[in-house]
């Protein structure tokens, strides 16, 4: 592990204005950075610790919504009475996600900023594309974790559980500089590999996750989370369906579907919404609908189980919320 700087700033500010450089990086709870430090896959010259800035943990109810701070601790949110009652998938996803010392270290901030836990991108002897060498490794080599849509140049998948419950909820994202601070939907937080192969966000060097909004829960608004995993404790989802709708009887009268573990970005089913909507809805009809939404998924040579995990996850959470 190579020596670095530890700075403590008081305010986000701050922290903003140390982040010009790309051996700058930042941390939270410091359970995925610390990892990405040990094994060499950074080398940082400096690390800015958040920590030390205080207001930045809070989950507070307003007209607007509810405004969830970047260093909440997962367990926090996952214990939040409003979050349980009113935004069950949210809740759901938190409780799902790794171990209770992780969700007690862990905070939303750094769960949606992690960074990719592909077995190549993580070996410090291999120069994959995310670390600026030439080739994805995983496109001929084991990839039964990878992703089946969205890839192409990088088939990793991303793998956060609060993202995809996040973004069925239309939460937005809050991120500062050292200047002020702009808002964009979560959907929009995440890019491809082919926007930047070595990112996952719309980050810039000098900008820093503040905070994510949920907006008030509708009339008749329902939601879960299906994780599915290789293990029954912790564990990364193989694939993973968030589901939000306004429920009456048996049909949805509108419906999002965010999906984990599949592609480099939560990945919107909006086909499988719209086939969805306004339709009774069957366990058949579900299946249907989520393999005519997945037909132009890739998948790799390993990974072809996850088109029909896909369909049961999404089968699981919709069927449960009618
Ligand atoms: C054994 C194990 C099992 C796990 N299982 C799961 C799981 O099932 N589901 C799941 O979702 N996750 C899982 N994780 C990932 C875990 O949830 C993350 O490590 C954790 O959420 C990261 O939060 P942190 O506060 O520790 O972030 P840190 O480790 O401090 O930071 C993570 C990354 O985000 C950046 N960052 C942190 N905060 C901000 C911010 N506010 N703005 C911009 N960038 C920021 C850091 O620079 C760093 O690159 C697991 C991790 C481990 C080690």
């Amino acid at each position: 592990m190579n020596n670095f700087k530890l700075a403590q700033p008081q305010n986000i500010e701050q922290a903003a204005s140390l982040l010009s450089d790309k051996k700058v990086f930042l941390m939270a709870g410091g359970t995925d950075l610390l990892d990405e430090i040990k094994n060499e896959i950074i080398t940082p010259d400096v690390v800015v610790d958040l920590n030390t800035i205080p207001g930045l943990s809070y989950i507070n109810s307003t007209d607007d919504g509810v405004h969830v701070g970047a260093m909440t601790r997962v367990s926090k949110l996952a214990g939040n009475q409003t979050i349980k009652t009113s935004y069950p998938v949210l809740h759901e996803a938190a409780l799902s996600l790794a171990s209770p010392q992780l969700r007690n270290v862990g905070t939303v901030g750094g769960n949606l900023c992690q960074r990719p836990r592909c077995w190549y991108y993580r070996d410090p002897q291999v120069e994959c594309r995310k670390k600026g060498g030439s080739r994805c490794y995983a496109s001929r080599g084991r990839n039964r974790y990878h992703a089946i849509l969205g890839g192409g140049i990088c088939h990793i998948v991303y793998p956060s559980d609060l993202a995809p419950a996040l973004i069925s909820l239309d939460a937005e994202a809050t991120i500062a500089t050292a200047n002020g601070s702009r808002t964009v939907p979560l959907q929009e937080f995440y890019t491809l590999p082919r926007v930047d192969v070595q990112k996952e966000n719309i980050l810039k060097a000098n900008e820093i996750l503040k905070e994510v909004k949920i907006p008030p829960p509708k009339n008749e608004q329902k939601s879960t989370y299906v994780k599915l995993k290789e293990r029954g404790t912790w564990d990364f989802a193989l694939v993973s369906a968030a589901v939000c709708g306004i429920v009456s009887g048996k049909t949805f009268k509108d419906i999002k579907i965010v999906l984990g573990g599949v592609a480099p970005i939560p990945w919107r089913l909006e086909k499988a919404e719209n086939l969805l909507k306004g339709n009774p809805v069957t366990d058949d009809v579900v299946k249907q609908a989520v393999k005519e939404a997945l037909s132009d998924a890739r998948p790799l040579n390993e990974n072809v189980y996850k088109q029909d995990l896909a369909a049961i996850a999404v089968s699981r959470a919709v069927l449960s919320l009618v």
